[in-house]
């Protein structure tokens, strides 16, 4: 029986907002996504929060037809945006970079996408939204198990899920793991062509894990560095912005430079997941994001290097799996659908 005949409404929408972009995507009761790929729309986020939020829906409408679904199929909706905002989904009234129209600021997205949809909507952040279908992706509905999602992207996001359960925090700020600090002398030691960096996140730290593992830390802190040894190299010739974005593409086809670059990345994130293995006890750690969008062997060697980053575990931990997350592009959609659902099926 298709979801468009049942009497009652059954599937929960998964809508990941970015500053540009809209994507939504569709999860069935058998925790099927109904779209094989993204359906994306046009954010129009600079326009303000009516303007988006009409976005949003005409997006959501978008992917209801080509699902050949109805929109009275739709039992529930969870949201995901890029932070700062509370567990609630009050974006931060400080503004965020991702939503400059001053309307923004201490905006209400839940609630406001509840009144135009008519639909309970769920709120989680980008990055454990993304951390929710790491998990489940690995694990299904397997209860009890623990994971840590590293998402690097512009900024450094992901998520820490326990006992099956995100751990959202008190006031929205659980899982903010691009700004827990890392023992910077520890990386300088293993990598002596560190020496005199100063790793400055945004947020004012000075070596969190953004601050090293981002593509901001690359455009600010790390390709300068580089680059004052390596004056020649051919990315000392374009803009900061620029040269940033190919450091991935070079690193991959074996530029000696970036691939430096990528191992400072790298070594941070075994740093990082070193103590979150302290922490958690973790079942699996899973690397996302669009750094680590390439070929495989890239990302084999990048897990090697981030082992290569991890001080020696005990031998009951050293078999933790550490791994890719697949479907990158659709993880935030599929997170906040999947953490819908979970919302959902607990008030019934
Ligand atoms: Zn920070």
């Amino acid at each position: 029986m298709s979801a468009s005949t049942r009497d009652v409404p059954s599937l929960i929408a998964g809508i990941d907002l970015g500053g540009t972009a809209v994507n939504v995507t569709l999860l069935d009761t058998e925790r099927q996504f109904l779209l094989e790929g993204l359906c994306e729309h046009p954010a129009r986020s600079v326009e303000g929060p009516g303007i988006c939020l009409q976005q949003i829906a005409d997006g959501l409408d978008l992917a209801v037809a080509e699902a050949g679904v109805q929109r009275h199929d739709i039992l529930a909706v969870g949201l995901d945006t890029p932070g700062p905002a509370t567990a609630s989904g009050v974006l931060s009234q400080r503004g965020s970079t991702n939503f400059v129209h001053p309307d923004w600021a201490g905006f209400d997205i839940r609630g406001g996408l509840e009144k135009v949809l008519g639909l309970p909507v769920h709120y989680l952040n980008d990055g454990n939204a993304a951390a929710v279908w790491g998990h489940a992706a690995r694990f299904g509905t397997e209860p009890n198990r623990t994971s840590v999602s590293a998402i690097i992207g512009t900024g450094l996001g992901g998520g820490v899920i326990h006992q099956g359960q995100v751990v959202a925090g008190s006031r929205g700020f659980g899982g903010e793991l691009g700004h827990v600090l890392l023992p910077v002398a520890s990386l300088i030691e293993s990598l002596p062509e560190l020496v005199g960096l100063t790793p400055r996140c945004n947020c004012g730290r000075l070596g969190d894990l953004e601050s090293l593992c981002s593509l901001t830390a690359i455009r600010q802190t790390l390709l300068p560095h580089f680059l004052q040894q390596q004056p020649s190299h051919l990315l000392a010739t374009l803009d900061p912005t620029a040269a940033a974005v190919r450091v991935r593409g070079l690193a991959a086809t074996g530029d000696p430079m970036c691939q430096a670059i990528f191992r400072v990345q790298a070594r941070a994130l075994g740093l990082f997941f070193d103590q979150m293995i302290n922490i958690f006890d973790p079942d699996a750690l899973i690397v996302g994001g669009g750094a680590i969008e390439a070929d495989t062997d890239f990302q084999h060697w990048f897990l090697e290097e981030i082992r290569a980053g991890m001080p020696p575990q005990r031998e009951e931990q050293a078999a933790i799996p550490l791994v890719i997350m697949p479907n990158g592009d659709a993880a935030g959609a599929r997170g906040a659908a999947i953490e819908a659902r979970r919302q959902a099926t607990n008030r019934h």
